[in-house]
C-alpha cells in the first residue's frame, strides 16, 4: 500500500499563529491517488527536531514522506539542512535548482515585487540541497521543492506559503506521484434517514458481511436534510486494484444501506 507521512515544519503552527491548512489539502489530493496518509508531525524550525522526524518517518517505512514549510531565505528556513541531516548529506547548490531562483527572481524583479534579481546569498541558499535530490518547479514562488529518493523511499519537500505548495503538488508533482502510486481509490458518501447512530449499527455490520473490503464510517452527528428530515452521513470508501471493481462494491453496499435503512428506520 503507498502509506505517507506529512512533516509539517513551524513555530508559527505549533504558537497557534497559523492553521495548519496544507496537511488536509494534501490529504485530499494523495486519497484518489490511493495514497494513505499513515501518520502526520508536527516540528518547530529545528534542524535537529526535523531530522528526527524524518527518521521516524523512515523507521516506519513509509513509502512517501512529504513535507511542509521552511524552505525559504530567511535563517529560520532550515528544513533542507533537516533532511540532509537525517539522510547524513551534504549540502550544496543545485544548478538546476539555482536557475529555477534565478528565473524565478527575474521575473519578481520584472513585476516590480522585488528591487532587485540579484542572488543574494540568502536566495542562493534555497538552491542548497541535500546531495542527490533534484527540484521541483516552482512558478509561484523563489523556492524550488525538493525530491530526493533514499531507501526505498521518495521524501519530497514543499514550501509552507499554501499558493507554492498548491502550485508545485499540482503541475510537477502530480504525474510523479500518480506513476509512483499502485492501485485505486474511490469514495462515496450518503445520507440515511435516522436520528440515533446506534440504530444503524446493526446495519452497518450487515453491509459489511456484504462487501468486507469496503469500509463504512459513520458521521456521528446528524444533520437536518431538507427532503429527508434528520440524517446521519455515511462514508464508504475502498482501495483496490480496479477502479470499476471497487467502484460497484461501493455502490453495491450504499445501494444495500439505502434500501435497509427505508425498511428499518423509517
Ligand atoms: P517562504 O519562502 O515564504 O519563507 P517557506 O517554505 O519557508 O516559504 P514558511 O516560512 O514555513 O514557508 O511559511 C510561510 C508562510 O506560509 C507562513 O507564515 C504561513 O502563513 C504559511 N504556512 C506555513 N505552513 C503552513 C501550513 N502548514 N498550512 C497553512 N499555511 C502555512
Ligand atoms: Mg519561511
Amino acid at each position: 500500500m503507498n502509506t505517507v507521512g506529512i512533516l509539517v515544519v513551524g513555530n508559527e503552527i505549533l504558537d497557534g499563529v497559523t492553521l495548519d491548512t496544507n496537511t488536509q489539502w494534501m490529504i485530499n489530493k494523495l486519497k484518489p491517488l490511493n495514497y494513505i496518509v499513515a501518520e502526520t508531525i508536527t516540528v518547530r524550525d529545528d534542524t535537529t527536531e526535523i531530522a528526527k522526524a524524518l527518521n521516524r518517518m523512515m523507521d516506519d517505512g513509509l513509502g512517501l514522506i512529504i513535507t511542509t514549510g521552511g524552505l525559504g531565505p530567511t535563517y529560520d528556513d532550515m528544513t533542507l539542512k533537516g533532511v540532509a541531516e537525517a539522510f547524513s548529506l551534504p549540502l550544496a547548490v543545485n544548478p538546476e535548482a539555482l536557475a529555477i531562483v534565478e528565473r524565478q527572481y527575474r521575473a519578481f524583479h520584472r513585476a516590480g515585487v522585488v528591487d532587485s534579481a540579484e542572488i543574494t546569498e540568502a536566495r542562493r541558499k534555497m538552491a542548497a540541497f541535500p546531495e542527490g535530490a533534484e527540484p521541483l518547479d516552482n512558478k509561484a514562488g523563489g523556492a524550488p521543492g525538493v525530491m530526493l529518493r533514499r531507501e526505498g523511499a521518495l521524501i519530497v519537500s514543499l514550501p509552507g506559503v499554501p499558493s507554492e505548495l498548491k502550485w508545485i503538488f499540482q503541475n510537477p508533482l502530480h504525474p510523479i506521484l500518480t506513476d509512483a502510486s499502485e492501485g485505486h481509490y474511490t469514495e462515496r458518501i450518503i445520507n440515511l434517514s435516522a436520528r440515533d447512530e446506534s440504530m444503524l449499527a446493526p446495519l452497518i455490520d450487515e453491509a459489511n458481511k456484504l462487501e468486507p473490503d469496503v469500509y463504512i464510517k459513520s458521521m456521528v452527528k446528524s444533520m437536518v436534510d431538507n427532503e429527508k428530515g434528520h440524517v446521519i452521513r455515511l462514508w464508504i470508501s475502498c482501495h483496490g486494484d480496479e477502479m470499476k471493481e471497487i467502484q460497484a462494491k461501493v455502490n453495491r453496499v450504499a445501494d444495500f444501506l439505502v434500501d435497509l435503512a427505508e425498511n428499518n428506520l423509517t
